[in-house]
């Protein structure tokens, strides 16, 4: 579906539900990450890019004076209702209705007027796939608050409210890399953003043969033992060893000179954080100079230093990458990964595009045929970030 076809979508999903036409349809997209894995709570960079699965929400006022906003998504629980003459509050942690209410609380904090609304959400973002239709979600209710209040944030501004309501509402300490995208990605560019000053850099992808493949492996391994937590503390001493207050002044000759004075374990997830900051800039470089074997190379070079030192990835991964690499730029393949914090999720291929069918074909077979587990695959170009949908004329 276009985003066109999915605003309308929307807005019929919307007139059935609440018996009247929308007044706004915002959208904003997930993303997916080329490259610059575990790099973002290293003052790192990340490449990320939005793609062409989008949440909608199409919204109208509430009846005059109502002071309560109405949402619904028949991917959530049950309608929530949003009482403006009560303080806004977090529901327990888990309920979907805390990524949406944390970002009305983000602009009631700004001192907006806000009345009454009725609002409906639909979204293409695979719900839990790594692929942020948590940002989606965010950025989209973002989107239409600035439509209804007329108040229009920076588009800093209005990724970081999204991120505070990630983090005080959903309980979920995130980067700002997901909310950067959903905000300021561009149509045919990949941004490649610095998560130390925050700056971000458009890097086009102008050649249309080439596309992303992005591969679900469908599964995601329980983790106890607080793994992520774990490599950020693992980073955080390394750092500490070299007396810097973030890996992202590392070099790897600074860390081979300090390798006796650091456990094994802590020496390759450095080695894995430094190589990594330093690969994601080439890589957009690549990427602006249609520099594909390099591109490649790079992204290998990210799945292969995932897998070995920093140990996130999981044989479903690295099936996916394994059998993307043996269909190899002849068949049509130019690089592949793990995307997204590991231990399952998703897979990311540069592809050609006019072999995406092929190459999808082939990973799917050989996926199952050794996992015994479908994978779930679609192709993106880089997509636009958020926008306002003009609704059906009446
Ligand atoms: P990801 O961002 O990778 O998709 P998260 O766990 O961060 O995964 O966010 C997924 C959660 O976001 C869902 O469990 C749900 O609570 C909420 N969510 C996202 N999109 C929607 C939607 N369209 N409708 C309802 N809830 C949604
Ligand atoms: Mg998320």
């Amino acid at each position: 579906m276009t985003l066109n076809e999915l605003g309308r979508h929307t807005a019929e999903q919307f007139a059935k539900t609440y018996k009247r036409p929308p007044q706004w349809i915002a959208a904003a997209p997930g993303r997916v990450n080329v490259i610059g894995e575990h790099t973002d709570y290293n003052d790192g960079f990340v490449l990320p890019m939005a793609i062409e699965r989008y949440t909608v929400i199409a919204a109208a006022p509430a009846k005059r004076g109502a002071t309560k906003i109405q949402l619904r998504s028949p991917l959530g629980d049950g309608t929530v209702t949003v009482d403006l003459t009560q303080p806004v509050k977090p529901a327990p942690k888990g309920a979907w209705s805390n990524y949406p209410v944390g970002v009305i609380a983000g602009f009631l904090a700004r001192g907006v007027k806000l009345g009454g609304f009725d609002a409906l959400i639909h979204s293409t973002v695979p719900l839990g796939g790594g692929l942020s239709s948590s940002a989606a979600l965010e950025v989209a209710t973002a989107t239409l608050l600035e439509a209804i209040t007329g108040l229009k944030l920076d588009p800093v501004d209005k990724a970081l409210l999204c991120q505070k309501a990630e983090h005080d509402y959903a309980g979920m300490p995130c980067g700002i890399m997901d909310q950067f995208i959903s905000v300021m990605g561009k149509k045919d560019h990949l941004l490649l953003l610095d998560c130390r000053s925050r700056k971000t850099e458009l890097v086009p992808m102008t050649d249309p043969t080439k596309a992303l493949l992005i591969i679900n492996t469908n599964v995601k391994h329980e983790l106890t033992g607080g793994e992520y937590a774990k490599r950020r503390a693992q980073c955080e001493q390394a750092a500490k060893i070299l007396s810097l207050s973030s890996l992202r002044d590392a070099t790897a000759d600074m860390l081979l000179r300090a390798r006796g004075k650091m456990e094994d374990v802590v020496f390759r997830r450095a080695r894995h954080v430094i190589g990594e900051i330093e690969r994601t800039p080439h890589a957009a470089e690549a990427v602006r100079a249609s520099n594909w074997p390099t591109l490649g190379q790079l992204m290998y070079a990210s799945h292969d230093s995932l897998r070995d030192d920093y140990e996130v990835s999981c044989p479903e991964l690295d099936a996916v990458v394994e059998i993307a690499q043996a269909i190899g730029p002849k068949g049509g393949v130019i690089g592949c990964r793990m995307t997204g914090g590991g231990f399952g999720g998703c897979a990311v291929a540069m592809v050609n595009a006019d072999a995406v069918t092929a190459i999808s074909d082939r990973i799917a077979s050989e996926y199952e045929r050794r996992t015994k587990i479908k994978p779930t695959l679609f192709v993106s170009r880089p997509a636009a970030g958020a926008t306002l949908l003009k609704p059906a004329a009446k």
